[in-house]
């Protein structure tokens, strides 16, 4: 599991290591935006709440998780990245482990100063085809506004602006924080300092679960 503020990494870490594990990437917020893409009752119900940085109710996305756990692909397992975000949600990820015989190899705390987040939020680029995330000053695609692996037009989260970013982090300050506490009483947390670069971060990932 990837746990961490907005920002801080979690998705691109979660890339790198999809194509390297076998097992399928489970991202609440990217399940929830296809949900709003294609209209769906989901994503008409979390559309406001994702615009104002607000969580989604935890039924909602307790719900959601539970059917990723029950595809094909999940058999083998997966990695987490945006759930859980509260206490509630952490609650009910026990009771999921428990219905389908799994248990959490490792939780991930990327730590990043909150000005860094900031910037990096504000700065995202991501391909609305392939996924790629850029960013418009560290990693800037070759060709301004283009994807460099499938020429696709870049675009901006509709929540990746200065406002709703400090929202976001405020909320994952109050309700997602708490959670730190929770799995390192389990014995599950590593900690990684999210600015020492992307490589890095995902060696310690790697050798940590090595
Ligand atoms: P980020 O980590 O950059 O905020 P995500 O894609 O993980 O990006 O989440 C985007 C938005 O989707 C969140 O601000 C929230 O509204 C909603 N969301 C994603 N995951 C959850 C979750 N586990 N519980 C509630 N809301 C969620």
């Amino acid at each position: 599991m990837l746990l961490g503020a907005p920002g801080s990494g979690k998705g691109t870490q979660a890339a790198r290591f999809a194509s390297d594990y076998d097992v399928p990437v489970i991202a609440t917020g990217d399940i929830l935006r296809k949900n709003i893409k294609e209209n769906t009752p989901l994503g008409q119900q979390a559309q406001s709440y994702i615009e104002k940085g607000d969580l989604v109710p935890d039924d909602l996305v307790i719900a959601l998780v539970d059917s990723a756990f029950a595809e094909a692909d999940a058999k083998g397992g997966w990695l987490l990245d945006g759930f859980p975000r509260t206490t509630a949600q952490a609650e009910a990820l026990d009771v999921l482990l428990e219905k389908t015989g799994k248990k959490l190899d490792r939780v991930f705390l990327i730590n990043v100063p909150k000005d860094v987040l900031i910037s990096r939020i504000t700065g995202r680029l991501l391909c609305p085809k392939c996924g790629r995330i850029y960013h418009e000053k560290s990693m800037p695609p070759s060709e301004a506004g283009v994807c460099d692996l499938d020429g696709a037009a870049l675009t901006r989260r509709v929540d990746d602006n200065a406002e709703t970013a400090e929202s976001r982090i405020a909320v994952y300050n109050e309700q997602t924080k708490p959670l730190i506490d929770y799995y390192a009483a389990k014995g599950l947390l590593t900690e990684i300092d999210g600015t020492i670069g992307l490589d890095k971060i995902e060696d310690v990932i790697r050798e940590t679960l090595s």
